[in-house]
Parts: C-alpha cells; sequence; structure tokens
C-alpha cells in the first residue's frame, strides 16, 4: 500500500477510523438490512425523516462535511485536502460501510457552482447539498437535442424582473423525484453554442411538469420534464448570459468521471454485485483442479477481470491528474467509454454464466440474484449512451485528448 505521507495523515486516520466506529448506524453493519431504496437520495422528501437509519447516517456525515469532503468548510463541506479525503474514502471502503449519499448535486452541480456561481448562490445552494436536504436532476438532453447538445431549443426570455422558460426536456433522470433541476436552456436563438445559459429551476414551480418513461429493464427512473411559462428570478442564471455552453462541458467532465467511478465490481447501475468467477462456477461447475468448467467463459471472464484492474488503474490516475490541476479534464471521456464496455461485458457474462436461469423477468422459477442479473444486464444496454454516447466520448478522445483534427461538432 502507499505511503499517505506523515504523521499528521496517521493521526487523521487513526480520528476518521475512531469516528466511523463511533457513529456508522449499528443497523448498516449488516449487508442484508435494507433501507427505503431512496432514502441514499436525500431531499425534501426525506425532510424530518430520520428513522431510516440511512437517513441518519447521511446526517451525520454530513454534519461533518464528509458527503462532499472535499468542498470548503465555508459551504458546509469537509475542507479536506486531497490526502485526507483518500483516506477517508480507504477506511470507509475497508470498514464496508455504505456510502452516506448519492447526488447530482455532489457529483455534478457542486463543483461548478464552486467554479462559476456567485457567493450569493454558493450560499444558497452548496449547503443544502452537503446535507442532503435537496436532491438535484439534470435537464441537458432534448428530444432534438442528444449528442448535438447544443442544438437545445428550451427559450429562456429576459421579462425585465424575472426570466421565463418555455420548453421541454427528455431523459431527465429522476425528475419527478428531485426539488430542483440544473438546466440549459437558449438565452440566444441566432447563435448555437453561444447562445445557452445555465439556469437553476426549483421544480415545485408553476409550470413545471414530468412524465416518467419506463426503461427496457422494467424500472422508470427517467422522465419527460416540460416547462410552460416558468418564472424563474434573476439570480437562477449561472455565469454569464449566453455563457453556459463552457459550464455544461465543464459539469460533463465531472459526470463522466463519476459515472465511471461507479463501475466496479457491482457492475455499474443495475448489476449483480460479487465475484463473477465463483457466480459462474455455482451454476457451470468445476474442472478436476477446481476452475471453472467452461474453459471459453473462463477466459473471457478473465479478461474482464484485467480489464477492470486495468480501468480501476486507469480511474485513478486521471482521479490523480485532476486533483493535481483543475479538476477533471477530456480525459474522462476516457473512462466514461471503457466503464461502459467493462459493465456490458460484465451483464453479459453474468447472464451466459446463469444459462437459462440467467433470462429471467420475474416469478418463481427465478431467485432475486438471477432476476437482478436479467434486469441489471438490460439496464447495462444504457450505459453506452448516459453521460454522452460511446461514440461521442471516442470522438472526445480523438479531438482533446489525442489533438485529432476537429470534423464534429457533438458534445
Ligand atoms: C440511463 C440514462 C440516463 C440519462 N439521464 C439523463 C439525464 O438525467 N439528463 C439528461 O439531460 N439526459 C439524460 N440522458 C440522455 C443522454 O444524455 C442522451 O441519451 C445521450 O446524450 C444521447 O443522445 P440521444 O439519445 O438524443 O441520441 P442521439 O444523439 O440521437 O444519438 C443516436 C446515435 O447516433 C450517434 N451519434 C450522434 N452524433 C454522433 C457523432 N457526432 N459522431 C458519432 N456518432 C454520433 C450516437 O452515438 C448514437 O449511437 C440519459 C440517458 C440514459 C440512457
Amino acid at each position: 500500500m502507499a505511503d499517505f505521507g506523515g504523521g499528521d495523515l496517521e493521526a487523521f486516520r487513526a480520528e476518521v477510523r475512531a469516528w466511523l466506529d463511533a457513529n456508522y448506524p449499528a443497523d448498516l453493519r449488516d449487508p442484508a438490512v435494507r433501507t427505503d431504496p431512496e432514502a441514499i437520495w436525500g431531499g425534501r422528501a426525506f425532510a424530518g425523516e430520520a428513522r431510516d437509519p440511512q437517513i441518519a447516517w447521511m446526517r451525520a456525515m454530513a454534519a461533518k462535511g464528509w458527503t462532499a469532503p472535499a468542498w470548503p468548510a465555508a459551504y458546509g463541506g469537509g475542507g479536506l485536502s486531497p490526502d485526507q479525503v483518500r483516506v477517508l474514502e480507504q477506511e470507509m471502503a475497508a470498514g464496508r460501510h455504505r456510502a452516506p449519499l448519492a447526488s447530482f448535486g455532489v457529483w455534478m452541480l457542486g463543483p461548478v457552482l464552486l467554479e462559476y456561481a456567485t457567493e450569493a448562490q454558493k450560499r444558497e445552494h452548496l449547503p443544502p447539498i452537503v446535507k442532503g436536504e435537496i436532491r438535484w436532476c439534470q435537464g441537458y438532453s432534448e428530444p432534438g437535442a442528444g449528442s448535438d447538445l447544443a442544438a437545445l431549443a428550451t427559450r429562456c426570455e429576459d421579462k425585465g424582473d424575472h426570466w421565463l422558460v418555455n420548453g421541454g426536456k427528455i431523459w431527465t433522470s429522476f425528475a419527478d423525484k428531485a426539488d430542483w433541476c440544473f438546466c440549459l436552456v437558449r438565452t440566444d436563438t441566432a447563435r448555437k453554442h453561444a447562445g445557452v445559459s445555465f439556469v437553476l429551476i426549483d421544480m415545485a414551480s408553476p409550470g413545471v411538469e414530468t412524465r416518467p418513461i419506463a426503461l427496457i429493464s422494467g424500472e422508470s427512473p427517467f422522465c419527460e420534464t416540460f416547462f410552460t411559462d416558468v418564472k424563474l428570478p434573476k439570480d437562477a442564471l449561472v455565469g454569464p448570459v449566453n455563457g453556459g455552453w463552457e459550464i455544461a462541458k465543464r459539469l460533463l467532465q465531472y459526470e463522466r468521471q463519476n459515472i465511471s467511478g461507479g463501475f466496479g465490481e457491482a457492475g455499474g447501475a443495475g448489476g449483480v454485485a460479487g465475484d463473477l468467477g465463483q457466480i459462474a462456477k455455482a451454476y457451470a461447475g468445476e474442472d478436476a483442479t477446481g476452475r471453472l468448467a467452461d474453459s471459453d467463459l473462463r477466459s473471457r471472464i478473465t479478461r474482464n477481470r484485467m480489464d477492470f484492474a486495468c480501468l480501476r488503474q486507469t480511474i485513478g490516475r486521471i482521479a490523480a491528474e485532476s486533483r493535481a490541476s483543475n479538476g477533471p479534464n477530456a480525459a474522462t471521456s476516457i473512462i466514461k467509454y471503457a466503464a461502459a464496455a467493462f459493465a456490458q461485458e460484465r451483464g453479459e457474462l453474468m447472464v451466459e454464466a446463469m444459462g437459462h436461469q440467467g433470462l429471467g423477468w420475474g416469478g418463481e422459477g427465478f431467485a432475486t440474484p438471477e432476476i437482478v442479473a436479467t434486469r441489471g444486464w438490460l439496464r447495462s444496454k444504457g450505459n453506452s449512451i448516459e453521460g454522452g454516447t460511446s461514440e461521442v466520448n471516442l470522438n472526445v478522445i480523438s479531438k482533446r485528448v489525442l489533438g485529432l483534427p476537429d470534423l464534429t461538432a457533438s458534445r
């Protein structure tokens, strides 16, 4: 293991370990204990609701600023140095502590507010994100604007003392559950990229409507979102008017970094957790030497594991570069692309390893992990679309990482 520095850091490690021991809710120590799946997202829906141990855990961590450990303490964050953040992550992983909060606010919005927002906007929006009091969604895509995001048409007009928003978004993950939306709007119809602004919309505002869309996996996490004559205060706009494109791209770098970090032994959103090799042995049997009997499956599982090891190293390298410079950069497209490919391959292998049992949608003939495997495999199809498609990320890599000629105008 790497040496993380001098005595101060070791003292910090001891302090973190003791605090986690004392404050991690006993109920959460049992991996079989299930909490309300929505609780990890916090938000207004859980205001005052402290019975769920996940909410108690989120609040305990938030009180220390450790739901956003690297953010400045002035905005509720932990104010930790990069090395201290790493120690906290290591201690949480070693103790198998659950994440305190899942949050588009922590992963995507907060970092760009720190960079681009006014002091008043930071003080209004960052502390509720740290505390898990406000849940955010992302209003980027529109029916005619996905990969070509700057084609977005949702209008935002300056009405003197307020902004007026009209239009619609699509694929807005959790829009029906979110409290606020960070949103790209058009403030100039004559210019494409230079006519985009970045605004913050309270989903409780009159004129905001959401309609869920079902996914192939049977889940329905995202929505169509409609804005009809939605009035926004003048300070809802972040950065300069028509200056939203730069913020939008920056936020995508944070998004891609975070999506990649979420793929791992669990195989990404909806995947079955656990050792794929062991799971495959349970279904396909072992040979005389105790190895997985199906040699072709064995070599593909091994390759997938090696891909994961390489991915983890690359994520670590890009995270270190990000910490040592001005945040993430276009290299996040590398890990987003690779993580999607890894997760999809893992989903395929999981279903294949389970044989017929890996194609269960529901019913008594299938155990829960088998149903999760089928649905996780279907959900993984979206991995190469969300946060920018794999093709678009390859374009970004070719242009911004490899410096090849710019032949497209995509995100
Ligand atoms: C699970 C999931 C969650 C999502 N959550 C959100 C969310 O919360 N908020 C939000 O705003 N959006 C969200 N999205 C939408 C997502 O960002 C878009 O689906 C994505 O950017 C692609 O846009 P599109 O669907 O319009 O496809 P299109 O842009 O129409 O692309 C269609 C195909 O053409 C290819 N293509 C397009 N342009 C190029 C090019 N220049 N070069 C090469 N190939 C190209 C694409 O790779 C793709 O294969 C989510 C999507 C998924 C699957």
